[in-house]
């Protein structure tokens, strides 16, 4: 019998109960302070496994940096549109981060779920505690810098902030490494210092479930 590994989350995305969620490979939920390198991780991760991992596409109020693309990093949209359609009922969470709205849509996971892939959510730490309240049981991930002195050297090389946008990410950070200590909040905390054994960490604490999905056949 085919299985659909996905068939859970896809449910919960609609808000319904999952029929076979237990079974299935679990959504990854990687979180962390910005600039601990999340996304650097997130692009190993779908580069070696391309057909094995889907990224889930979130909303954001926020300027595209150069080199981010509308609809692959994020959708960027306007605040009244965003906050149109979290009216409308079409989040499953969203959060205000450094000024800006983010949130998750039902579509964002449901795309991926139609390619019949493992979801990976790149969230705040409020967008964690109002996803583990759903019915997509997470694997919860928290990436941190070493220090929030290397945090800061790594935001300003990354050169994408203003002063001010430093300022308020670097205060976010702090609460973020506080909370990641949290007992029962995070699954896994990895200290992203050298990036090839954070990697090889995040790819450990996978391990099970790729073989869950590498199993199901249905997934490459
Ligand atoms: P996030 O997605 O968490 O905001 P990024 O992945 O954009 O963080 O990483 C922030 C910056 O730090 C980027 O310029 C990235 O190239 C760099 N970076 C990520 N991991 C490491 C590491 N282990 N060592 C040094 N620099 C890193
Ligand atoms: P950035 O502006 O650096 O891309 O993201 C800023 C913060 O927003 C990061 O902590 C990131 O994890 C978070 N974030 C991105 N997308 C979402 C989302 O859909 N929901 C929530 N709650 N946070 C998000």
């Amino acid at each position: 019998m085919l299985r659909r590994p996905l068939a859970g989350l896809a449910a919960a995305a609609l808000g319904r109960a999952p029929s076979d969620g237990m079974s299935g490979p679990r959504p990854i939920v990687l979180s962390g302070p910005s600039g601990a390198g999340k996304s650097t991780l997130l692009k190993m991760l779908l580069r070696e496994h391309s057909g094995l991992f889907g990224f889930s596409v979130s909303h954001t109020t926020r300027t595209p940096r150069p080199g981010e693309e509308n609809g692959r990093e994020y959708h960027f949209v306007t605040r009244e549109a965003m906050q149109r359609d979290i009216a409308a009922g079409d989040f499953i969470e969203h959060a205000e981060f450094s000024g800006n709205l983010y949130g998750t849509s039902k579509a964002a996971v449901q795309a991926v779920q139609a390619l019949n892939r493992i979801c990976v959510l790149d969230v705040d730490l409020q967008g964690v505690r109002s996803i583990k309240k759903t019915d997509l049981r997470p694997i919860c991930i928290s990436v941190q810098p070493p220090s929030l002195d290397v945090l800061e050297q790594r935001l300003r090389q990354r050169d994408t902030e203003t002063e001010e946008s430093l300022a308020k990410r670097l205060a976010a950070a702090r609460a973020d490494m506080e909370s990641s200590r949290e007992p029962g909040l995070f699954d896994l905390v990895i200290i992203n210092d050298r990036l090839d054994e954070a990697y090889r960490l995040l790819k450990e604490a996978l391990s099970e479930e790729i073989k869950k999905a590498q199993e199901t056949n249905l997934l490459s």
